[in-house]
């Protein structure tokens, strides 16, 4: 806490990740006596930065950027860049520090990075997006790589944002190269990288169900946020034959009870990545749904819950409402979406919990496989693709499952996740020596 003032996001992410791994290492000292846990808390660097631009109207704007570089033991840095708000330091590091234990889950050669700035890209427009996007990539260039550091998106970074920073690494470096995933199928993007990191959540939501012979079929399903993970999570419950019953954005939720489906979704997609509107205007369009203002929709009655908007957007009073609502399953598409306490009540209730570090991987899964086509210059179909994503999210479920299975049959998959990531980066740095 002294070293690391004013950052609540990431403490908290030590402190659930600490909790798990302090008895893992206790029973194995090599860990501890290299302090390899102690190592993992400091990021091999920060890069802060000032990024100027000029908007529509002539005015000079200034803007903070930051690339996280936590841990590349395995593989080079990789992990997303965020344009939002309410980014900060403390943020970028908590999610960089859970991108190290996630791209390791995943089984590929990756270390974890995040980046991004306190840009708002909201209200602006494209060529002031542009703009931005531009400046903030000459000064990135020089401290990413393909085999350096690799971003891709994450909130308020989609594919116009990823082409923008590509054309402006491409201009200054002259190089052709996989800088960045997440890019568009005309200059070496991945089929199957939208859909990833949803569609994954949404696997590993069956899989966890499987062990207690259920599926997804018949099921009912609250979802937050309504965006890339959010829509593609709407799109894969669907396919399962399940029933969607809400999204939302930050001004509120909309509850269907006729269910969201396929039609719809693509109504949604349309709605906020190409008219950039609000979901309000979801319940002007579909008679029968209802739009909540200012509200989350933890509060509608439903099998399970995948929260895939941002985090701590589940706090105990939810996680509460959910449990007494029969939630059985969550899966965390958004990274840290529930609060610590939330989480914990989750598990004392018994429920199947996947937290976002393995639940959510199928994204950055999908980008090393990005990145590995890209240096084979070759790319996948679709079906190669999901095959491929498919037996991804298995065997991380499955590394999970059997780090954090319990001697009463109950599978604590946050600590499965912790232990099973930890290891393999500190097998790594135990072979590196003291660096
Ligand atoms: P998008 O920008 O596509 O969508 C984000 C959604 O969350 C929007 O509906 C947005 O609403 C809502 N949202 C953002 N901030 C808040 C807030 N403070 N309160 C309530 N709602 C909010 O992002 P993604 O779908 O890509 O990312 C969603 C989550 O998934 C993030 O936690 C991200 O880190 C995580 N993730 C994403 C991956 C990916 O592949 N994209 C990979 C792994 C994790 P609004 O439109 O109003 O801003």
């Amino acid at each position: 806490k002294a070293r690391n003032p004013g950052e609540p996001e990431f403490l908290q992410a030590v402190q659930e990740v600490a909790a798990d791994i302090m008895p893992f290492v206790e029973a194995n000292p090599k860990y501890r006596d290299a302090k390899i846990l102690e190592r993992l808390t400091e990021p091999d660097r920060i890069v802060s930065f000032r990024v100027c631009w000029q908007d529509d109207k002539g005015d000079v704007q200034v803007n903070r950027g930051f690339r996280i570089q936590a841990n590349n033991a395995i593989g080079p840095y990789k992990g997303g860049l965020r344009f939002h708000p309410s980014v900060t330091q403390s943020v970028l590091k908590f999610l960089a520090f859970e991108q190290i234990f996630k791209n390791s889950l995943t089984g590929l050669p990756m270390g974890g990075g995040k980046g991004g700035a306190d840009f708002d890209p909201k209200g602006k427009s494209a060529a002031e997006v542009m703009r931005f996007c531009q400046s903030f990539m000459t000064e990135l260039y020089r401290h990413v790589g393909h085999d350096t550091d690799v971003p891709a998106g994450d909130i308020g970074v989609g594919g116009r944002e990823i082409g923008y920073m590509f054309g402006q690494y491409k201009r200054i470096t002259n190089n052709f190269t996989g800088v960045l995933t997440g890019k568009g199928l005309e200059y070496g993007g991945s089929e199957m990288r939208p859909e990833a990191t949803g569609y994954g959540a949404v696997y590993f939501m069956e899989d966890m169900l499987h062990t207690k012979g259920e599926q997804i079929e018949g099921k009912t399903a609250v979802i937050s946020g309504s965006g890339n993970v959010a829509t593609h999570a709407a799109e894969k419950v669907n396919h399962r034959g399940g029933k969607v019953l809400t999204l939302s954005d930050s001004a509120g939720f909309i509850y269907d009870p006729d269910g969201i489906d396929l039609e719809k979704i693509e109504w949604v997609k349309e709605l906020k990545n190409v008219r950039r509107g609000r979901i309000s205007e979801y319940a002007e369009h579909f008679p029968g749904a209802e739009y909540h203002q200012g509200k989350r929709p933890w509060g509608v009655a439903a099998d399970l819950a995948l929260p895939c908007a941002t985090q701590n957007e589940i706090d105990l009073e939810d996680a509460k409402t959910l449990l007494a609502n029969g939630c059985k399953a969550v899966a965390e598409g958004a990274n840290m979406p529930t609060s610590l306490d939330g989480v914990h009540a989750f598990l004392e209730a018994g429920v199947l919990f996947g937290p976002a570090k393995a639940a959510n991987a199928g994204g950055v899964a999908m980008s090393g496989l990005e990145m590995s086509q890209n240096s084979a210059r070759r790319a996948l179909s679709s079906e190669e693709l999901r095959d491929l994503l498919r037996s991804i999210m298995d065997g991380i479920h499955k590394r999970c499952y059997e780090a954090g299975l319990q001697g009463d049959g109950f599978c604590n998959y946050v600590k499965g996740a912790n232990i099973a990531g930890f290891k393999k980066v500190g097998d790594a740095m135990l072979a590196f020596g003291v660096v």
